[in-house]
């Protein structure tokens, strides 16, 4: 509760700094999707990023073997069931590579005298997307509760073109259309 409370505080005072970015939040995510264009072949990029708490499980650092195994587990998960997570149109046939998932320590020092450092930390990850048809007039859809149960609250904004469009995607339910 007090790091939500700070959190809200800089915002107030740094407003033009922080309204593009969702404050580290457990249960929420922020998806960004890109495309050049949605004719043709469309070529994109997915970004991912969320705090670790709702992909790991915890946000401490892993320092015995176990939760190390845990870490890469989670984040093999993430690779390898990315396209259930971002639903591209399956009339578009297209695919999702992943480029990177790592986990970036936070640290937030403590305002109060005497208060503990807590630590949190985000997964970030990148996805390359190839799609053998056009997306235009087509919809994205989301399932990310039935990978990471935890991440019910997703900001999603997608670039196609000039077109830009943004959903904020709770409990799985949103789509994102792809104008014509
Ligand atoms: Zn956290």
């Amino acid at each position: 509760m007090r790091f939500a409370l700070v959190l809200l505080a800089v915002s107030v005072a740094l407003p033009a700094q922080t309204r593009s970015r969702k404050a580290h939040e457990h249960g929420s995510a922020k998806v960004n999707i890109a495309f050049e264009t949605a004719k043709g072949s469309p070529k994109g990029v997915i970004e991912f990023e969320s705090p670790a708490d709702g992909v790991v499980g915890f946000e401490y650092e892993a320092k015995t073997a176990a939760d190390k195994a845990k870490v890469a587990a989670a984040l093999n998960t993430l690779k390898a069931r990315f396209a259930e997570m971002v639903i591209l149109p399956a009339a578009a046939a297209c695919k999702v590579t992943n480029k990177s998932a790592k986990l970036e320590a936070e640290h937030h020092d403590a305002k109060q005298k005497g208060a503990k450092q807590e630590q949190h930390s985000e997964v970030h990850a990148e996805f390359d997307v190839a799609c053998a048809k056009p997306l235009s007039g087509l919809e994205i859809r989301f399932g990310f509760m039935k990978v990471f149960p935890k991440i019910h609250d997703v900001e999603v904004a997608l670039l196609v073109g000039d077109q830009q469009a943004s959903a904020d995607v709770e409990n799985d339910k949103g789509v994102l259309k792809i104008a014509k």
